[in-house]
């Protein structure tokens, strides 16, 4: 293993000392330390800031809540807040990972953990998001869980984050500072980038940028459901999921957001699917439609094929649970 200077932070400003781009943030150090026990991560810096006092859930402006990057999965997921008016996700974070995992993974880190892509761990096998320029081992071989919209010719790989999909529907909001100390917000649906030339930067932050928070705005009226798509109930990562707030007034589509995760480099905003049914009436055929129009440009590469009807079939389950949920509650 490489070596490097660890080091426990206890306050924003002793982190601008030093060049950013070679240290790393360690918040639950459930992604952080597999990926340098791979040595993936050669840091020269490893900067601790689980002791940073950024770990409470507060009442933030209109109705908004703001949650400090170091609250953890289990946390966010069982806040009677959270519970009640953002279930969308409560129920995205409790379908991730494990109960342990959970109890230690963080907010910020949760955003920002790296792809699964099975190449990407393999340190023997090309991989362009690991070493660029070297090539994707993962177009040609074994790409079932992978990426079926927003693909480059260099990497096909998807952003893993159940967390992100929900926050990218809710419209939830960043705060970052930078390594010389400058804070702005960012909305977490610009945060990740699709692969294009350079697969090796997942996001848009600045090196050395630390995400303080995420502001989660008052939910849009309507229905809120979480459903993922994976092999095993528990411990697996989504092959397709789907966050849907759905908003239906006298039979007609008021509002609706939708992001899919397991699909892309990034948390997917349906706009498409969204502007299919905006004012449209809620029935099967448009939910179809929909589905169909949000996918037309999908890719498959082999084995994740089956992702593209899999994610129709997926979109349209989640807006009839909704919409009938609806009516029964209306009723
Ligand atoms: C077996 C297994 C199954 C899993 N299943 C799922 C799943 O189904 N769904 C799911 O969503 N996730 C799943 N996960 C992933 C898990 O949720 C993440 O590992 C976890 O959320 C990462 O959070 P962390 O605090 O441990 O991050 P860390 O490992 O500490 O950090 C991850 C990255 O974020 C950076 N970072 C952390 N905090 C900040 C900050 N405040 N500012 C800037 N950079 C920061 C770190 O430098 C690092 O690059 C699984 C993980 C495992 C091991
Ligand atoms: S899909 Fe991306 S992460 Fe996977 S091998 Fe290709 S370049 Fe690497």
């Amino acid at each position: 293993m490489k070596p490097f200077e660890y080091r426990r932070i206890h306050g924003v400003e002793e982190i601008g000392k030093g060049d950013p781009g070679q240290a790393r943030y360690l918040a639950g150090g459930t992604n952080l330390i597999d990926l340098m026990k791979h040595e993936i991560e050669v840091p020269d810096r490893l900067l601790d800031i689980s002791r940073l006092k950024l770990a409470t859930i507060e009442n933030g402006e209109k109705d908004s809540l703001r949650v400090g990057t170091l609250v953890t999965n289990t946390s966010l997921a069982s806040d009677a807040r959270v519970r009640q008016t953002w279930p969308l996700l409560s129920a995205a974070l409790l379908s991730g990972a494990t109960a342990q995992l959970r109890n230690r993974a963080t907010t910020g880190g949760n955003l920002l953990q790296r792809t699964r892509c099975y190449y990407f761990y393999d340190t023997a096998r090309p991989c362009n998001k690991r070493n660029p320029g070297e090539g994707c081992s993962a177009r040609e071989g074994q790409n079932r869980i992978h990426a079926i919209l927003g693909t480059s010719d260099h990497c096909i790989a998807t952003h893993p984050s159940d967390m992100a999909v929900a926050m990218v529907a809710l419209e939830a909001r960043l705060t970052l500072r930078a390594a010389d100390g400058m804070e702005r917000e960012l909305p977490v649906e610009e945060l990740h980038r699709l692969p294009g030339d350079h697969p090796e930067q997942d996001t848009v932050l600045k090196p050395g940028e630390l995400i303080l928070g995420v502001i989660l705005p008052a939910p849009p009226p309507g229905r809120q459901i979480y459903r993922k798509v994976r092999d095993r109930s528990s411990y697996a990562f989504a092959l397709v999921s789907v966050g849907v707030i759905l908003h239906v007034v006298g039979g007609k589509v008021e509002s609706v957001r939708i992001a899919f995760g397991g699909v892309a480099h990034k948390p997917w905003r349906a706009r498409k699917a969204e502007a299919a049914l905006l004012q449209k009436e809620a029935t099967e055929a448009n939910f179809q439609h929909a589905a169909e129009v949000e996918l037309a440009d999908a890719r498959g590469y082999g084995s994740n094929d089956f992702k593209i009807p899999l994610a129709r079939r997926t979109l349209v389950a989640t807006l009839r649970d909704a919409a009938n949920s609806v009516e029964e509650a209306s009723a």
